[in-house]
């Protein structure tokens, strides 16, 4: 298959906004795809080579690619720096460097083709060691002479990690569920497989290999990590149990990491909620594991915290946080912050899934097959049908420095519903009672230049919710509150790789930022209320028509959820509930 393909591809889904016509785009990049490069095109239109799991990333730093050019063009690094710099993207500067040489290597130039590129792209990523820079540079060169200027354009893109096609995971469900299923409809199975798998390429292949009757046979696979289920709000003891079905499971809500742990045969890899592959990050989790856990398979979750070795006394969020993202210094992380694994679900045991099991039937086959140890410990479920003994526990939970209660439904359809949030798990927490908004995760999207004190940094942040249904962000709020000046200070250079020179296609925002940024970061806020806003586009025509909803007076809780993805963040729906609650609540 001829990369043009794939570039002419990108150049169309790249030239529209809307959805829909994105979608044809890619479904009929799919269709002239071979089955048997399906999972390569998959991963190479997010931008990957493999899996988030895999954690193998291709990264060639902007000096290096210049550096590529320099060696095609003959021209001068600093000129080429300059250009770069005007244009402000490296794929369209290796464009337009390609593009004035174009007569002359059409003499000499070989087609590229898609297995040409994912080889080199795959050797570049997995070069490492002496003589690394030399070596990566050299197989860029070599892919880039054969390529056409607009080939050039995305493989640069690609191998400096800004694609940025626009494309969620779930567009590219829909799109092969038209192409490969009975239609958008199909999205559903298709849609059940990538929950059981986090890999677009396994579900792309076995959809095309296998057909729909394939991916309704999918399985969950130990190594693969399963999209976990989340927890809805409700803000009363009476709403939730009614919602539950009247009796309902009560654990205390621990504020740590949620880590699923994949064992085989001895073998033990851990997946954080963003489903990254962090088993060289938790040695201590390993061990604990292996002494405690009791099956030849097993598929375990629950989150982790940090404690204090002296008091036993459960540390917050920010603590176990430290230990999170790092590659070197883990001995000396692991002594300093020890951390517990509180296990509270098995999701698949010795072969066979249990993700259609109720939740207390998943729970009696965890509390078998895992001794409780000082490292690994299960929470200790109260089943629980009065409203009155639901806010004792909160009270308990809020005294003894817990972020609140799960209540989880224990009726025949408690299934362990991945890659959802739904009511089969209700979050309670303490503010609920008291402030109008539980703190919502939000996407930054853009921001505003800061005047006055704040001139060089930014003023606020624009900040989104995300649409499940479009795929999309939503602006609700500019936040400017909460945070410190050291922080302050350096909020231009957090957001200097997200970047782009207009709202990323996934945005809808009726606001104009100075500023925009690829949808990448997510921060916790909290906020005084909901309100109507006409310039808002988080919930517009939900509740009225032409307005949207917004948060009055955030102020930035002081978490960087870097534990969340973007299409983790609070969603429309559920601000939207929360702004119906609010009103009941007057
Ligand atoms: P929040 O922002 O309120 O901390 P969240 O956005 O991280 O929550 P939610 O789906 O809202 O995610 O809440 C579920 C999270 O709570 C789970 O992802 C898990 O990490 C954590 N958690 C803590 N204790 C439990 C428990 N006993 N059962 C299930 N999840 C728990």
């Amino acid at each position: 298959m001829k990369y043009s393909i794939i570039a002419d591809a990108y150049e169309s889904i790249e030239s529209t906004s809307k959805r829909l016509e994105m979608t044809n785009h890619l479904v009929k990049l799919i269709k002239q795809t071979p089955k048997s490069l399906l999972s390569k095109v998959a991963y190479l239109t997010q931008g990957k080579l493999h899996p988030d799991f895999d954690g193998i990333e291709i990264s060639m730093a902007e000096r290096m690619i210049i550096m590529c050019l320099v060696k095609i063009s003959g021209k001068k690094k600093e000129e080429l720096t300059k250009t770069f710099k005007n244009i402000g993207d490296l794929g369209s500067t290796a464009d337009k460097i390609l593009s004035e040489q174009d007569t002359l290597k059409l003499i000499t130039r070989s087609p590229l083709t898609v297995e040409k590129v994912y080889n080199t792209l795959d050797k570049i990523a997995h070069t490492s060691g002496k003589g690394t820079v030399r070596i990566k540079i050299g197989l860029l060169v070599n892919l880039l002479l054969d390529a056409t200027s607009k080939e050039a354009r995305y493989l640069v893109r690609t191998v400096v990690g800004k694609l940025r096609l626009g494309i969620g995971d779930m567009t590219f469900l829909d799109a092969l569920a038209i192409a490969y299923g009975e239609g958008k409809h199909s999205r559903v199975d298709v849609e059940r497989a990538y929950n059981m798998s986090s890999d677009l390429g396994l579900v792309s292949e076995t959809l095309a290999n296998e057909g729909l009757e394939g991916i309704r046979n999918f399985r969950i696979r130990i190594g693969r990590p399963i999209r976990p289920m989340l927890c809805e709000r409700l803000t009363t003891a009476d709403e939730i149990l009614t919602k539950i079905g009247g009796t309902g499971s009560a654990e205390f809500k621990y504020d740590g990491l949620r880590i699923q742990a994949h064992i085989a045969s001895g073998e033990i890899s851990l997946f954080s909620r963003r489903l990254e592959n962090i088993t060289s990050q938790f040695p201590d989790v390993i061990k604990a594991l292996t002494s405690s856990v009791n099956a030849e398979e097993i598929i375990v979750e629950g989150e982790c915290v940090a404690i204090d070795p002296d008091t036993d006394e459960m540390l917050p969020f920010q603590v176990v946080t430290q230990r999170r993202g790092r590659k070197y210094d883990i001995k000396r992380m692991t002594d300093k912050i020890p951390v517990v694994l509180i296990l509270f679900d098995a999701l698949y045991v010795n072969g066979k899934s249990l993700i259609d099991f109720p939740y207390l039937e998943r729970r009696r086959i965890l509390k078998k097959m895992v001794r409780e140890t000082n490292g690994i410990r299960l929470t200790h479920p109260l089943i629980i049908d009065n409203p009155v003994e639901l806010d004792n526990l909160i009270d308990t939970a809020a005294e003894t420095g817990y972020e609140g209660l799960v209540i989880k439904a224990i009726g025949s359809n408690s299934v362990y519903q991945a890659g959802a949030r739904g009511f089969l798990w209700i979050k309670y927490k303490r503010e609920y009672m008291s402030e109008m908004v539980d703190t919502v995760d939000l996407v930054v999207v853009g921001a505003f230049a800061g005047m006055g004190r704040r001139a060089g940094t930014y003023g606020a942040l624009l900040m989104a919710s995300y649409d499940e249904e479009l795929d999309a962000f939503k602006t609700v709020c500019k936040l400017g509150t909460g945070f410190d000046d050291a922080t302050l200070a350096k909020l231009p250079k957090i957001f200097e790789a997200d970047r782009i020179d207009h709202a990323h296609p996934r945005v809808e925002s009726k606001i104009e930022a100075d500023f925009w940024f690829v949808p990448r970061k997510v921060l916790e806020l909290f906020g005084s209320e909901l309100t109507l806003s006409p310039s808002h586009t988080c919930g517009l025509d939900l509740i009225k028509n032409g307005v949207g909803l917004a948060i009055r007076f955030p102020r930035f809780a002081g978490k960087w959820r870097d534990d969340k993805a973007s299409e983790d963040a609070t969603t429309v729906k559920e601000i939207v509930s929360m702004y119906r609650s609010q009103l009941k609540h007057v």
